[in-house]
């Protein structure tokens, strides 16, 4: 699986409809190397990562960000980490699966 490089991630995805903003930032909060300002819907992301670190880290604060857009209760911070491994894991031992799905639907379209 080939993993995107930072140039690759948009500048913002939707997320039930909201439009949140992707950040590459040098510093984060804590020493973290991934945010997610609810707040002001932007996913901050550390610059330097290698590309799976990058990938998991976005995961990661999707993750988060689907919580709170969706308004899911009783999310662990621990559960948001084993979502993020899964998913991760999924296109890694299925890196064709993605583009499977697009063509599928490009055909059903
Ligand atoms: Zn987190």
């Amino acid at each position: 699986m080939r993993f995107p490089s930072r140039a690759e991630y948009k500048d913002y995805y939707f997320i039930k409809g909201k439009e949140w903003r992707i950040e590459f930032c040098k510093f984060i909060s804590k020493g973290d190397i991934g945010e997610c300002d609810e707040h002001d819907r932007v996913i901050r992301i550390k610059t330097g990562l290698d590309k799976q670190e990058l990938f998991s880290t976005f995961v990661h604060e999707f993750l988060h960000a689907v919580v709170f857009e969706y308004k899911i209760k009783g999310i662990t911070h621990k559960a948001i980490y084993t979502f993020e491994r899964a998913l991760v894991n999924f296109l890694i031992d299925n890196p064709t699966a993605l583009r499977h799905f697009l063509q599928s639907l490009q055909l059903k379209l």
